[in-house]
């Protein structure tokens, strides 16, 4: 089923985990409204880039969060939070910059051990922006390097 014209509700359900653990990761009803409102915010990422977006993980069930690590609140597993790439573009780090310049709202926006981002989208977002290198230290606010300096 096709959300938004960049993105299906396959693709956001699609876990490379999931389906080497035979987890039953298909989503209800509520979650699938939830997934339509990331396909939106995701799908003006995809303009603003102007290239296709690699999404790692979208939607994690309760089982398959746990099993790849996730904070139980995850938002991946309510279906408003996307991992990607977009190496058509550049690095992690400028994408979340040009996201932030272009006033697209969204909840949080994370830089992941510098490889990727992850981004959610919520009734009321907080923009707010996030930086994590160490899972034990945690997210640090703000865009930042490895080396904690503010990146913008
Ligand atoms: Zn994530």
């Amino acid at each position: 089923m096709q959300l938004t014209p960049n993105f299906s509700l396959e693709q956001l359900s699609y876990s490379e985990t999931a389906q080497r653990e035979r987890i039953d990761n298909t989503p209800g009803a509520d979650i699938v409204d939830n997934l339509r409102r990331l396909a939106e915010g995701l799908e003006r990422v995809r303009i603003l880039t102007g290239c296709p977006l690699e999404i790692s993980s979208a939607y994690r069930c309760p089982e398959l969060n746990r099993r790849v690590g996730g904070a139980s609140s995850s938002q991946h597993t309510q279906g408003l939070a996307a991992d990607f790439t977009c190496t058509g573009f550049g690095a992690p780090a400028d994408i979340i910059k040009a996201i932030c310049a272009s006033g697209i709202e969204f909840d949080q926006c994370i830089l992941e051990y510098a490889q990727w981002v992850h981004i959610s989208f919520s009734q009321a977002p907080r923009g707010r922006v996030l930086s994590i290198y160490d899972a034990a230290q945690g997210y640090v606010d703000g865009l930042r390097d490895a080396s904690g300096k503010q990146i913008a």
